[in-house]
């Protein structure tokens, strides 16, 4: 069987933007013969995610990941139909997921590495799994609730960075339905703020190339920050926390600002920002969804009854081709995507 796979072709390098050249589409032959334990499946839906940048070093800095190796197949989440099976698991028409999909078109995998899953989840899109039903909702949902102390009834306010990417427009989306009374989203275009506003329901979003974060969170934020999810790092992390208060708490999601960078894992904070966390007896630990993977059933059942009740809305940007994956994640990187990035296969 004729099929493609993208393979790296080339590391960036620890400092650098990734660029399409980066990746290279190949044409190759895969037996169908399967061992016992094997099954053949379609890819239907690949992810590109942050993490992967990190992947694309020698070294990953993280013991949780491995380095791709130049000219082999990438891998990363996937979504796919099993076609055939020589696994008592996994049965011909089945959905299945996992966190290791090889970016090919057809691929022969260990049924043991493959998650079933029922697309009444993911109210039948069954892209969500790489979503809001995914790694993506967990990592919202379980942010908020083991890192960001929100309280129904306590007037908090909280703001989110990268508020209209994957996690970011679920994090927000929860610590509204969780009882935040303001929840103000940063983002990199005003058709990202309209997002937030009038289809996710944030309060208020600033656009972060345009206008000036410090004076529109005193706008918005006139009691100051309580809960902040940060995505992204950096000057639009520390002009956030300098607006937090006492008590407040950070949840440490992500830090895609430094990613292009040669720092390591969480960067240092500027000395101004260290002591504000310090004077204001604010909390900001390191959140991995990894750690919690024994809520993630029960978290991703809620996040289901939230999407089939329209409490949580869900955005996408869906490209098509697997030709086109190098293309979808460096423009993931620079803010191309409103919601998942997710390309269809
Ligand atoms: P997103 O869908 O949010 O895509 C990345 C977004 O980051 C872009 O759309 C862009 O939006 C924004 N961005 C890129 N560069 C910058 C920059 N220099 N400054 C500010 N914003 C920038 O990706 P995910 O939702 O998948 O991931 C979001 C964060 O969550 C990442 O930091 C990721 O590493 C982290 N993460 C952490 C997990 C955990 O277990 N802790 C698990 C999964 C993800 P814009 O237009 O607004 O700039």
């Amino acid at each position: 069987m004729q099929v493609r796979r993208v393979v790296l072709n080339s590391r960036p390098g620890k400092n650098g933007a990734p660029v399409p050249e980066n990746f290279r589409l190949e044409e190759t032959i895969l037996s169908p013969d399967l061992q016992d334990g094997d099954v053949l499946v379609r890819t239907l839906y690949l992810s590109v995610d942050p993490y992967m940048r990190c992947r694309m070093n020698e070294d990953t800095g993280a013991d949780y990941m491995t380095p791709w190796q130049v000219s082999e197949c990438l891998d990363g989440g996937g979504v796919g139909l099993v076609e055939s099976s020589r696994c008592s698991t996994c049965n011909e028409g089945d959905v299945v997921t996992s966190f290791s999909w090889p970016w090919q078109t057809h691929a022969v995998m260990k049924g043991s590495v493959l998650q079933k899953v029922d697309p009444q989840l993911a109210d039948g899109h069954l892209s969500y799994f790489l979503g809001v039903v995914g790694l993506t909702g967990l990592t919202a949902l379980l942010g908020v609730r083991e890192k960001g102390h929100v309280i129904k009834g306590a007037n908090q306010t909280m703001v989110v960075s990268g508020a209209a990417g994957a996690c970011g427009s679920i994090a927000g989306q929860v610590g509204r339905l969780d009882g935040c009374v303001r929840v103000v989203g940063i983002c990199g275009s005003n058709q990202k703020c309209k997002a937030l506003v009038e289809d996710l329901g944030f309060t208020a979003a600033v656009n972060y190339h345009q206008e000036d974060i410090s004076v529109k969170l005193k706008e918005f934020c006139p009691d100051g920050i309580d809960v902040y999810f940060d995505n992204v790092g950096g000057d639009i992390s520390d002009t956030i926390i300098a607006q937090m208060n006492k008590g407040g708490h950070v949840i440490l999601c992500g830090q895609i600002s430094q990613y292009n960078k040669d720092v390591p894992y969480p960067p240092p904070l500027s000395e101004k920002t260290q002591e504000t966390l310090q004077m204001r007896n604010i909390t900001r630990e390191r959140f991995i969804v990894l750690k919690y993977m024994s809520k993630a059933d029960a978290a991703l059942f809620e996040l289901s009854q939230c999407i089939k009740s329209g409490q949580i809305k869900v955005l996408e940007t869906v490209v098509n081709g697997i030709e086109n994956m190098g293309d979808a994640f460096c423009s993931m990187m620079k803010g191309g995507n409103i919601g998942k990035q997710i390309i269809k296969i």
